[in-house]
């Protein structure tokens, strides 16, 4: 069994919760130590299994919490060495055998969840996402990315869930308030992706394989999309492509400011 819980997404703040039945697992750190600990006691989750903190990248509304929720919940940090100098100021008291550098393509045993980090295009230091995987099963979470090159692909392939960023409608964006500099940075593929772009990567993961019955879209911009026409333009894309969202494939948001549903994954 996996489980799986996204407690918010977006650029007001991002954590997710992975874990098994004996090990808890979140993945950055952009809320408030009390919003986190309040969000998974509302879902349950098993305070006592939790043991380490991943880290994708060091904007704000992925790290602020890091060193609170290091010394709230004992946890160790899993960041990559450059990412870590980036945040290393802003953690507050924490001690370096709580820190475990990580390497792209490398895959780490935290309990019985072995964690893959891979590259990611996004306008950070040493960006990353990363796939979770307990036995057969496999969760993948890739928000803050500009494009999906193969290599990315290859690394979805056999997920049963996928939670992936649909940032924004590109009509929208391009005649919405923002200033051209931070439309196009948003646009590059260094930014983020849109809808149009998530679907198209889910049906490509899907075209490899069939495992993937779970897709959660993510880091939903505020001012450049609404939850309805993220959810709308990624279902008709996916009905397009033939996959029927009563028999194929579940697809769900993750909110920017509330806990997302629950999932429980077994074999
Ligand atoms: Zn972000
Ligand atoms: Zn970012």
């Amino acid at each position: 069994m996996i489980y799986f819980c996204s407690l918010a997404s977006g650029s007001s703040g991002n954590c997710q919760y992975i874990a098994s039945d004996t090990t808890g697992i979140l993945l950055d750190a952009g809320l408030s130590g009390k919003y986190i600990q309040n969000s998974l006691m509302h879902i349950d989750a098993n305070l006592e299994n939790l043991k380490a903190l991943f880290i994708t990248h060091e904007h704000s509304d992925h790290v602020k919490s890091a060193g609170i929720l290091m010394r709230k919940f004992g946890l160790t940090l899993y960041i990559t060495k450059k990412t870590f100098e980036k945040i290393e100021s802003k953690l507050g008291k924490y001690s370096m055998d709580k820190v475990v550098f990580i390497e792209k393509e490398k895959d780490i045993a935290v309990g019985d969840i072995v964690v893959r980090p891979f590259s990611i295009s996004h306008d950070a230091t040493d960006p990353v996402a990363y796939a979770f995987k307990k036995d057969a099963l496999k969760v993948s979470v890739v928000t803050d990315l500009g494009h999906v090159p193969l290599d990315l692909l290859s690394n979805l392939i056999d997920s049963n869930l996928i939670m992936l960023e649909s940032n924004h409608d590109v009509e929208m964006l391009k005649s919405g308030p923002y200033p051209y500099v931070l439309k196009q940075r948003i646009l590059s593929t260094k930014g983020h992706i849109s809808n149009e772009v998530c679907a198209e990567t889910i049906l490509r993961v899907r075209s490899y394989s069939d495992r993937l019955g779970h897709v959660i879209l993510g880091h939903l911009s505020k001012d450049n999309n609404t939850p309805e026409l993220a959810f709308e333009t990624v279902k008709s894309i996916l009905e397009e492509g033939g996959l029927s969202l009563d028999d194929d494939i579940s697809l769900d948001l993750a909110y920017r400011d509330r806990v997302g549903r629950l999932y429980r994954i077994e074999d």
